[in-house]
């Protein structure tokens, strides 16, 4: 129940890209409908640049996509651009702070080029403390600004800007996924691992291309899917049309992030040619093979806990029923209120509907339990309810470890798991029996994705070794002082 919870997880970012050749679609519009069906996937900042005849210009600042983009400063926007890039953002590398807003906007001798990004690397650190030897100015503390740095300095030496990102590609380690545009082309790139999903969509008639982190984007702007972006891969779009350089494709194993399909991702997503709702209904199907229990109910937990529960409720013959009405109009300003208002606020944004509970055994599925604070409340609410017993199931397994890959995971110490069996983690919660999905279902609940996953978060396993020290804050403040640590 990670988006109800004020101890929850969150995504870094979603990033967006549009090439029509012809200048028939209206960037902005295409751009600001692309980023909205983004939000999902960061809520802290967003940003659009657009390109007109080779000037890069746009906007970004702190805020949701209705926040930033008010009509005033739609309609200031540089209008006549055929080709743009979108950003949404929620910092997990780097604080909360304007300057670490994307797109990224670099100017340079050797051309403007704009640049999102999705993840996080593990040499962030040791990049930017060489290029701050040899004489770099950094303005923010997100390690995209690394990224643009690496990038503009190989720009120098390499005679394309595919190239350069080529050779950017050999020196930052981690995950990426990329909208890089220059003053004429639009690219897409993805680390050799692939942690995070990006997907390529080709605009109608053929005028132009689109780049996203999922196709729930590409399906706002009316492109259709044409296929994810390899791991590894560099996708260009001009003129000439779309080619692909796969130098670095195959030098990893590809090992997408499987938390995207149980929480990130949107249900309606494909990724890796799995769409994220079947995924989530196969999770709850292995979790009733798994933690099989004898109940009148299955319910799920909004909102990514809903498709779980329905493939529980499949599997088990239980039926399945709307246990709880989230109500979707609370502001940001008042979950970051004081903890009272925190505690008050979760009745006020989830609310049980006690005719589907009353008297029932109930199966709650949900997608994770980080530091158990929120499921402790949410069992309450069946229970002040009439919820005779409450059997809590997870579409994931416990909680760990950290991720050094783009998700916002709290300090171990603070994960209700760390340390604990399950029975410890319920004596915490309160539920009647809990239940996990193990680490080898997570791993087969995309059934038609042919990758492998990452799962390190669960069992401490990475896919590429743990960075040697994290990037630095110059823009820290105390947890207090943050409008993060109130949503925590
Ligand atoms: S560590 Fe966990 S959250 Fe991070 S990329 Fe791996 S599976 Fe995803």
């Amino acid at each position: 129940m990670c988006d109800l919870n004020f101890s929850g997880l969150h995504e870094e970012c979603g990033v967006f890209g549009i090439y029509d050749k012809t200048g028939a679609t209206d960037m902005i519009s295409a751009t600001y409908s692309a980023l909205y069906a983004l939000q999902h996937r960061g809520q802290e900042s967003c940003g659009m640049a657009l390109n007109v005849d080779g000037v890069i210009s746009g906007h970004r600042d702190l805020g949701l996509v209705n926040e930033v983009f008010t009509p005033t400063v739609l309609a200031g926007l540089p209008q006549g651009a055929k080709m743009a890039t979108g950003h949404v953002r929620y910092a997990t590398s780097g604080s909360r702070v304007r300057a670490n807003a994307q797109p990224m906007v670099v100017r340079h001798c050797k051309g403007s080029m704009a640049l999102c990004h999705n993840g996080n690397l593990v040499n962030a650190p040791a990049l930017r403390h060489d290029l701050e030897m040899n004489g770099a100015i950094f303005h923010g503390s997100s390690d995209t600004e690394v990224i643009s740095y690496v990038l503009t300095t190989n720009r120098l030496k390499a005679p394309s800007i595919e190239a350069a990102v080529s050779l950017t590609m050999e020196q930052i380690k981690g995950a990426y996924s990329l909208v890089i545009m220059s003053p004429t082309k639009l690219l897409a790139a993805r680390d050799p691992n692939g942690f995070r999903p990006l997907c390529i969509g080709e605009l109608p008639d053929g005028s132009g291309w689109a780049f996203a982190s999922e196709s729930c984007a590409l399906d706002a702007v009316g492109a259709t899917f044409v296929r994810d972006v390899k791991p590894g891969e560099i996708v260009v779009a001009d003129r000439n049309g779309l080619r692909s350089l796969e130098d670095h494709c195959g030098t990893a194993p590809h090992t997408i992030c499987v938390f995207e399909y149980v929480y990130f991702a949107r249900p309606d997503s494909v990724l890796e040619g799995t769409c994220v709702h079947e995924a989530r209904k196969q999770a709850g199907r292995f979790l009733a093979q798994e933690h099989p229990v004898e109940a009148d109910v299955v319910i799920g937990a909004p909102d990514s806990g809903l498709d779980a529960a329905l493939g529980y409720a499949e599997e088990s013959g239980i039926p399945y029923g709307v246990g709880f009405i989230k109500n979707k109009y609370i502001g940001r300003t008042f979950i970051q209120g004081s903890q009272k208002q925190r505690e008050s606020s979760v009745r006020l944004k989830l609310n049980v509907i006690a005719s589907t509970v009353r008297g029932k055994r109930v199966v709650l599925v949900d997608d994770s339990v980080v530091r158990g604070t929120t499921s402790t409340r949410t069992i309450k609410l069946l229970r002040d309810a009439g919820a005779k017993e409450v059997h809590y199931r997870i579409s994931a397994p416990p909680f760990t470890h950290p991720c050094y890959f783009g998700t916002d995971i709290p300090d171990q110490k603070l994960l209700v798991a760390t340390g604990r069996t399950v029975e410890q983690i319920n004596e915490i919660i309160g539920a009647d029996t809990l239940g996990y999905l193990s680490v080898e279902h997570v791993q087969q609940l995309a059934i038609h994705s042919h990758c492998g996953f990452c799962t390190g978060c669960f069992t401490g396993k990475y896919p590429i070794p743990e960075p040697a020290q994290l990037m630095e804050d110059p823009f820290s403040v105390p947890l207090s002082q943050t409008n993060k640590s109130k949503s925590l």
